[in-house]
């Protein structure tokens, strides 16, 4: 059941989170030494013959390590991957071009075809690969045009060993991809697992500890005034006692659908205790509070419930925290005021200690 589905989204983002988080790590290190890499290859081609694989492996080197600066500063690590991408892109295309040095270019474009998979993933690795790996084909049949001087039997040699080594990415990069998306996944099951009742399907205290008060701190602004709402089912003991157990359950979980049906969607209410809830409203003060109570309240004073000889209501206490930090009073408050309105009777909102 789910009456109120807790509001995930950080867990769900966590997974890619951390895959974005192991792209900036192998990025970076990539980045960073292969450039080192490339700058040593184009100061061994100062002098030499060809000036376009001196200007490409420099361009190169540069172009990697000013990704890496831009990824450093700008935190945009899949950005960065996809002008990383393009960069080596041309540096292959320039040694397949140019045969680097003594023909021996097309040795080097192997090393640099797993970075485009390790940078662009399964599917748009094999996709820059293929495209890459088919101008590669058309330039090697068209020698007479390039530069670069290859034998004949190395040609096919090195199409077969290129398209080989483009399918063992895709289906390395491919099942790498989908186990971790299963691990995720299986992560932020077990993640609203631990923070759901499972009875009535609302979120529970857990889940306002770690998520939902963490994101009132971070969105003060928008959040605050907070009305603090706190409902305790009246006589539930009772129910239980005279209508048995079962019936208690579902007493409980009709009660936290209507509370959860009337709130808006951005407020959140959770069980924090048998037959207690929590409502928090956000931007609200005490007096929309007592309002949102009032109407909780008569809402349920007016709810049939068919299993039961008697009817089911609650009582609420209400405060208002104009802070983060105000919170844990408002609530203490809260259940001051609701401890009183079971005082003054039952089957009412009380908002007024301070
Ligand atoms: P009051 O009006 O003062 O709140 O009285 P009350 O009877 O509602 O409060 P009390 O704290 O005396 O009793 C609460 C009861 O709720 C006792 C406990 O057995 C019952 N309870 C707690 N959790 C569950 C649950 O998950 N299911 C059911 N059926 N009963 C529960
Ligand atoms: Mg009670
Ligand atoms: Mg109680």
């Amino acid at each position: 059941m789910s009456v109120h589905k807790p509001a995930l989204s950080h867990s769900n983002s966590a997974g890619k989170e951390i895959e974005n988080r192991r792209l900036g790590y192998v990025f970076n290190f990539s980045t960073a030494v292969g450039g080192l890499i490339l700058m040593i290859f184009a100061w061994r081609q100062l002098n030499g013959d060809s000036q376009l694989l001196k200007y490409s492996l420099f361009s190169t080197a540069f172009g990697v390590w000013s990704v890496f600066l831009y990824v450093y500063c700008s935190g945009k690590v899949k950005l960065g991957a996809y002008i990383g991408s393009a960069v080596i892109c041309g540096l292959i295309l320039a040694l397949t071009y140019t045969g680097g040095q003594s023909n021996t270019g097309l040795y080097w474009v192997f090393p640099l075809f797993v970075i485009q998979f390790i940078f662009l993933g399964p599917f748009l690795g094999a996709a820059a690969s293929l495209t890459l790996a088919t101008l590669i084909a058309v330039m090697l049949s068209n020698q007479h045009a390039i530069p670069a001087n290859y034998e004949q039997t190395e040609i096919a040699r090195a199409l077969t060993s290129i398209l080989t080594l483009i399918t063992l990415c895709t289906i390395s990069e491919f099942f790498r991809h989908r186990s971790h998306q299963d691990l995720s996944s299986q992560h932020t099951d077990k993640l609203i697992e631990a923070v759901t009742d499972p009875l009535t399907g609302l979120t529970n205290r857990r889940f306002l500890d770690a998520f939902y008060l963490p994101d009132c701190h971070r969105n003060e602004m928008r959040k605050f005034p907070m009305a603090v709402i706190l409902c305790d089912v009246d006589h539930f003991k009772r129910i239980n006692d005279t209508e048995g157990h079962k019936a208690g359950d579902t007493v409980l979980t009709r009660v936290a659908r209507l509370l959860a049906e009337n709130i808006r969607a951005d407020d959140v209410v959770s069980r924090i205790g048998g037959e207690e809830f929590l409502i928090l409203a956000q931007q609200a003060d005490r007096e929309s509070g007592h309002q949102i109570a009032e109407k909780l309240r008569k809402k349920l004073e007016h709810c049939e419930f068919r299993e039961l000889n008697e009817g089911v209501t609650a009582s609420f206490g209400v405060a208002e925290a104009i802070r983060y930090d105000r919170i844990e009073k408002a609530i203490e408050l809260a259940d001051n005021n609701l401890y009183e309105a079971k005082r003054l009777g039952r089957n009412r909102v009380i908002s007024q200690i301070d």
